[in-house]
């Protein structure tokens, strides 16, 4: 595929081949992570990317940006169609940078955020130390229920009313269950705070109906546009009209300079086949598949937080079941049998961040390769067997070998 690249430069082109095959010949499980159409992957290469397109639609610095308008236009109406929202801003070059605009339009230094704990599974823009949202703003953080692995709606509700946030955020990287955003509503309400709703992994569920959406409920949706939904890498911002005038100006010129137009070309075609009524079934798959994932762990006496999952993502805690396994040996060991997830941090962490109690398994990419239940099925089992023997070559190359053949019957980029 790289032919023209290898011409140019043969070590950037042998890394990109071996990047392509390493994606057909292993099973993605990290749940932010997706497969975009051989069309976006083209939109995103487009010449676009040599475009200079400060401004908005209709209203640009740069001279010559018809065909960016066009396009940008077209990228902002399909995601009007599919989330529902009166304004969308296609412009932010990520979900991170989605959230800076909505904090920069309407936080100040100082201002305090309440967000979700990042080891109960929030994001690091929602006001980690190491994030310029923990070292800009005053941030507390509400948690889930050890016990459940629930949300504590009331915790949160509590939490509001005392410490009275400029903004709450919800939305979240690790939690498999259904979010309930008229709750979250209801605790910013109490503290007269914004809501913003980042719905960064659930974009393409939310989209599709299979998870209940915050637009029209929360100030603020932001979203990442390369996890469930998949539209390429980057981000986008949903609001009301009365809201519009100030997310605008501080995505440009308050946060970024000229957008990544052949970016927004590759969320325009994302958005139009998520508009097709074929992913409406692929979303109902990636849920039905996490579903029977999880039903597989349980059933082999793993600890599945809270019981099971509601969305593309299953969270294991190995602590009851394999406690002499951390998360970060366990994602070393599945690696190496080609079946690639992430170690995580569960609700209660006792271990490091650095190396955690848990592991997250997502089904977005799987479910584009074709994967159904039996398949995603069969390879939950082999998860467990990797674990039961994470340090057994013989194992390992078993397990491999079926990552192999499942790779080949599920192919991927078959004609790239
Ligand atoms: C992935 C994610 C983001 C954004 O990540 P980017 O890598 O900047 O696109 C934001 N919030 C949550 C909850 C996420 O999971």
């Amino acid at each position: 595929m790289y032919d023209r690249v290898r011409e140019a430069d043969p070590a950037v082109a042998d890394s990109l081949d071996d990047e392509v095959g390493r994606q057909r010949e292993t099973l993605a499980m990290i749940a932010s992570e997706n497969h975009v159409s051989p069309a976006v992957l083209e939109a995103q290469g487009s010449a676009l990317t040599n475009k200079y397109a400060e401004g908005y639609p209709g209203e640009r610095y740069y001279a010559g940006c018809e065909y960016a308008d066009e396009v940008e236009q077209l990228a902002i109406d399909r995601a009007k169609e599919l989330w529902g929202a009166d304004h969308v801003n296609v412009q932010p070059h990520s979900g991170t940078q989605a959230n800076m605009g909505v904090y920069l339009a309407f936080l100040d230094p100082g201002d305090r955020i309440l967000s979700l704990d990042l080891n109960h599974g929030g994001h690091l823009s929602h006001g980690h130390p190491a994030n310029f949202t923990g070292q800009t703003y005053e941030v507390e953080q509400y948690e889930v229920d050890p016990e459940t692995g629930y949300i504590d709606y009331e915790g949160l509700h509590q939490l509001a009313e005392e410490f009275q946030p400029d903004i709450v955020v919800s939305g979240f990287s690790a939690y498999p269950r259904e979010v309930e955003f008229e709750r979250v509503q209801a605790a910013a309400d109490a503290a007269g705070a914004y809501h913003l709703a980042d719905i960064a992994h659930i974009t393409g569920l939310v989209a599709a109906g299979e998870h209940q959406s915050p637009v029209g409920v929360a100030d603020f949706v932001t979203g990442s546009t390369h996890k469930t939904i998949r539209a390429g890498r980057g981000g986008i911002i949903m609001t009301n009209e009365e809201h519009a005038s100030e997310i605008d100006p501080a995505v440009f010129p308050g946060g970024q300079g000229g957008p990544l137009m052949h970016n927004i070309a590759g969320k325009a075609v994302g958005f139009e086949e998520a508009l097709q009524p074929e992913f409406e079934e692929y979303a109902a798959q990636v849920v039905d598949n996490a579903r029977a994932m999880a039903e597989v762990f349980r059933d082999q006496g793993l600890h599945v937080v809270s019981g099971g999952t509601d969305t593309h993502l299953v969270l294991i805690d190995l602590r009851d079941s394999h406690p002499e396994l951390s998360g970060g040996t366990a994602e070393e060991a599945m690696e190496d049998c080609d079946l690639v997830l992430n170690a995580n941090t569960v609700p209660d962490e006792s271990r490091s961040p650095f190396d955690p109690s848990g592991i997250r398994v997502g089904t977005p990419a799987m479910t584009t390769r074709g994967m159904d239940e039996a398949a995603v099925s069969e390879v939950a089992h082999l998860i467990c067997d990797v674990l039961d023997d994470h340090d057994d070559p013989a194992v390992r190359e078993e397990v491999g070998e079926r990552v192999a053949a499942l790779c080949a019957d599920y192919p991927l980029y078959e004609d790239l």
